[in-house]
């Protein structure tokens, strides 16, 4: 059997892997466009504040190693032109080269990942503009700033990336704005959460701009489309990612209706033998069965072995998402899983909803508050959604909650955990606990 991937970062080398570790005989061979491979793309914000002094150890693997351990061969700055469903054959170009070659596959995995989205913004393309995606674009990030020195910067996005970058520009003291189109910020939370963690910000006197896009971008000043001029030696634009589909459109794959690639819960295309994986695909909620796109180096990871252990004959299925993410902002955690207030009355729910406020440990060892809102059916009394913004322990409970909404928990079930407890890591009865009480 010959296995073709296209794609190394997560899912494609996710999927390869667990081929491999299925069936020892096939060929398998993965086609990467990029110089780097199986990088954690989640580290790179890290690597341009300091806190990772060596990109190295974001990229530990490189192709002798995918050789040596799976006997996978990765071929580095090839990038694959063309699919042929029919004659399963692909069209690929040699980037170092030029050189034009056909492979064929008996199974083929696409895992083409994600492109960071450019609005359209006059001197977008300017060298002081950088999106944060991939190695490379951390090197020139990080280059710019040692050579450039650029004493102010905009971001352009509320996201986690746009908030990574932030406090990781500001430990290369630099001074920072962070501008967010919505009159909210951080996409995954509620109008009162996001303005409780806005609060917080402002405390930390951080620059945030709501209700303003970018419309011009100079070399020393963004424009904004109130007029309003903002000094900026550098700007990094955090707008979101898109599914990178055409070369499977073109094949004739379906694309769903998120826009990324339609697959059923094998990781199968609407094409034999061909499957697809991470951040190009749609996956599905596990509240709602409905169509979602959440590209999530967790979820890439995920699906890329299921795609290897299915198309090697193995039964893996994918049970889809809460859509759980947490990310880190100075010493503050935010994280958020399953359906926010919007979405739930949005999906028709009659809900119930608390806002807990507890210490995450005692006093004697320091406490400091975490926000914990929970969102319930009032009907099943089923836990449908949380999001937390703390300082200390807001993965453990997030954690906690993804598993008990993962299995249907009911809020009168929170209260009669049997969770682990310490003074250095929580209170007698956690904040959790507390939800369900509160929640009744
Ligand atoms: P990608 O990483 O996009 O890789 C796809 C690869 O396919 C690319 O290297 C591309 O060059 C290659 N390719 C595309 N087309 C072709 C072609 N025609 N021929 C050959 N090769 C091709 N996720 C989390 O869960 N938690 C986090 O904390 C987190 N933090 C992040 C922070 C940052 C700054 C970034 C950028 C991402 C973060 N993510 C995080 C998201 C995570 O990195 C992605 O979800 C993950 O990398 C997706 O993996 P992938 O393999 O599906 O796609």
């Amino acid at each position: 059997m010959r296995i073709l991937v296209i794609g190394a970062v997560a899912a494609g080398t996710s999927a390869a892997a667990k081929a491999r570790r299925n069936n020892d005989s096939a060929k398998i061979v993965i086609y990467e466009k990029d110089g780097d491979i199986s990088y954690s793309g989640c580290g790179l914000p890290y690597y341009i504040g300091g806190e990772i002094e060596d990109i190295d150890e974001l990229t530990p693997r490189d192709p002798l190693f995918f050789k040596k351990k799976y006997d996978i061969d990765v071929l580095t700055r090839h990038e694959v032109l063309k699919i042929d469903t029919k004659s399963k054959k692909i069209i690929v170009k040699n980037l170092s080269t030029d050189e034009i070659f056909e492979d064929n596959y008996d199974k083929l995995v696409i895992a083409t990942g994600a492109t960071p989205f450019a609005p359209d913004i006059k001197g977008i393309d300017n060298d002081n503009v950088f999106f944060v995606r991939n190695v490379q674009s951390a090197r020139n990030i990080k280059n710019f700033i040692q050579e450039r020195k650029p004493k102010h910067a905009v971001i352009a996005g509320t996201g986690f990336i746009g908030f990574e970058m932030l406090e990781n520009l500001m430990e290369d003291e630099i001074n920072v704005t962070i501008v967010e189109k919505q009159n909210k910020i951080t996409p995954n939370l509620d109008e009162d959460m996001a303005l409780f963690l806005e609060n917080a910000l402002l405390k930390k006197n951080i620059n945030i701009i709501k209700g303003s896009s970018i419309v011009e971008i100079w070399e020393d000043k963004v424009i904004l489309d109130n007029g309003k001029e903002i000094e900026s030696n550098i700007v990094i634009m955090a707008t979101g990612v898109r599914p990178n589909v055409n070369l499977a459109k073109e094949a004739g794959v379906e694309i769903g209706i998120t826009g990324a690639i339609k697959v059923n819960n094998k990781m199968q295309t609407n094409i034999n033998d061909v499957y697809a994986c991470g951040d190009c695909i749609e996956t599905f909620s596990s509240i709602t069965s409905k169509p979602v796109y959440r590209p999530l180096g967790s979820t890439a990871n995920k699906t890329g072995r299921i795609a290897g252990d299915v198309l090697t004959g193995g039964s893996l299925e994918y049970r889809g998402n809460l859509g759980t993410g947490i990310f880190k902002l100075f010493d503050m955690a935010i994280a958020s899983t399953g359906l926010s207030e919007k979405e739930a009355i949005e999906e028709g729910y009659e809900i119930v909803m608390c806002h807990n406020i507890k210490p995450d440990k005692p006093d004697y060892f320091n406490g400091k508050e975490m926000v914990i809102k929970a969102i319930a059916d009032k009907k099943t009394r089923k836990l449908l959604g949380v999001q937390i913004i703390g300082y200390e322990g807001v993965d453990k409970r997030a954690d906690v909650f993804a598993t008990l909404i993962t299995y249907g928990a009911k809020v009168d079930d929170l209260f009669h955990l049997d969770l682990a407890y310490a003074p250095p890591f929580s209170t007698t009865k956690d904040p959790v606990h507390y939800t369900g009480m509160i929640l009744e």
